[in-house]
């Protein structure tokens, strides 16, 4: 016992030199606010209960506005790149500061430490959250050179999500049908066939949920030199998002071929076969995509897909727990207000009952769990807005989240949990490539 107790204690001061964090799993939803959590936990749990994102033991509320001095209100693109690189640049740009230098992320920097890493999303896989986290390109809609660096310039290990028109050149066919109606269905690659050069890069690639489920089952041993599975995965589910955004009542849905937390459930799995540890990035998007057309029980479904997510990372680190959970968004979008459908006019104050007051487009009503009234959503905007957005977080290194900050900070906190150390600006080539 003594021994044992003696031998402990020498390895404490490699201990203290350890990094807190093995792994990172960071989930985004796009455009989610405090509004949106609200309205996915009144339809689910009711008042008194609380979504899985907010049962985390730390939260913060994080700035979200852009470096671009002609807008007050970001993007995706500036607000990913803020995350990812905790630089904040001009929107549109992808992991390139307004002197257009590419900066180095959060996942190249892991992957530089032996770690392994992965993307996911419900929207395209090149779209501008997961871009900017593995790409750098002056403008977010280049998306087949986004796909491009994923494979050959970054190595992202696990790569899953939709958007397969940009990875297949013009005119060829993609695995999935395509509407006449919808010109973006079609293939519009500008780089070659990069699914063919993923799987001559040594990658596994999935089109459907039985081949994603395949893929993350260990292969049985062939021979001796056989004995490993590949854990470089590429999956792509849909044309475009693995939801339909249209106009509310023409055609929106949101039944995606695979769910948000299939896809993390796989990465994840694919990923801590590194015993180095990983960094993963989950987005759902169509939180923002439903938002923009201020269709709320869409918005609503986007934001429990997520949830669903955030439980398969939390029983990930239930086991693992040197594993960082962070739930938050990139902005607001909609300018989205919530009140009971019932709520009469204040007595003392002008305005009140939001359905009699709302200024723009309301949803509604929604049942509330175990309450007889309901609630309603009320839109300000079909765009984003500059609110800070929540951010939740749990696991080592997520007690420094708590409190008020800009999105930059979340990078310096990832980072500092996984002990991984930061370039100075500037010291990273085009494309964040060099000394790999
Ligand atoms: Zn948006």
């Amino acid at each position: 016992m003594t021994g044992g107790a003696r031998d402990h204690d020498r390895s404490r001061p490699m201990d203290t030199a350890r990094p807190p964090a093995r792994n990172v799993i960071l989930l985004v939803g796009d455009g989610m606010g405090q509004a949106h959590r609200m309205a996915g936990q009144l339809l689910t749990v009711g008042r008194a209960g609380r979504l899985a994102m907010d049962r985390l033991p730390h939260a913060g509320l994080m700035g979200t506005m852009p470096a671009d001095p002609d807008h007050f209100v970001t993007d995706s693109a500036a607000a990913a790149t803020a995350l990812a690189t905790g630089v904040k640049t001009d929107n549109g740009a992808i992991a390139i500061d307004p002197e257009g230098r590419s900066v180095p992320t959060i996942l190249e920097l892991a992957k530089r430490a032996g770690k392994a890493t992965g993307l996911v999303t419900t929207c395209q896989i090149t779209d501008a959250t997961p871009a900017a986290f593995a790409a750098h390109v002056p403008h977010r809609s280049d998306q087949s050179e986004v796909a491009r660096q994923y494979l050959e310039e970054t190595g992202v290990d696990v790569i899953l999500g939709g958007g397969a028109a940009y990875w297949y050149p013009a005119g060829a066919e993609t695995p999935f049908p395509a509407d006449p109606a919808d010109p973006l269905q079609a293939s519009r690659g500008t780089a070659g066939n990069l699914v063919a050069r993923a799987r001559a890069l040594g990658y596994a690639v999935a089109t459907s949920a039985a081949e994603l489920h395949a893929a993350a089952v260990p292969r049985p041993r062939l021979t001796i030199h056989d004995d490993r599975t590949p854990t470089r995965l590429l999956g792509l589910f849909a044309n475009q998002e693995l939801f339909l955004q249209r106009t509310e009542g023409e055609g929106a849905a949101y039944d995606p071929p695979v769910s948000l937390a299939e896809m993390t459930g796989t990465a994840i799995a694919l990923l801590a076969r590194n015993p180095d540890g990983f960094f993963l990035m989950v987005e759902e998007s169509a939180i923002d995509r439903m938002a923009h057309r201020n269709n709320a029980p869409l918005t609503l479904k986007g934001v429990l897909e997520l949830d669903r997510a955030v439980q398969v990372a939390l029983g990930h680190a239930a086991a693992d727990p040197e594993t960082l959970v962070v739930v938050t968004a990139d902005h607001e979008c909609g300018g989205l207000a919530i009140a009971g459908s019932d709520d009469p006019p204040y007595p003392y104050e002008p305005g009140g009952g939001l359905l009699e007051t709302t200024m723009a487009g309301e949803d509604g009503p929604f049942p509330i769990v175990g309450e007889e009234d309901g609630f309603v959503m009320g839109w300000a905007t079909t765009g984003h807005t500059a609110a800070s957005v929540p951010l939740t977080a749990a696991g080592p290194g997520a007690e420094r989240l708590a409190g008020v900050y800009e999105n930059t900070f979340l990078f310096a906190v990832m980072a500092e949990a996984l002990g991984l150390a930061v370039p100075a600006a500037g010291q990273w080539g085009a494309n964040g490539s060099h000394a790999r």
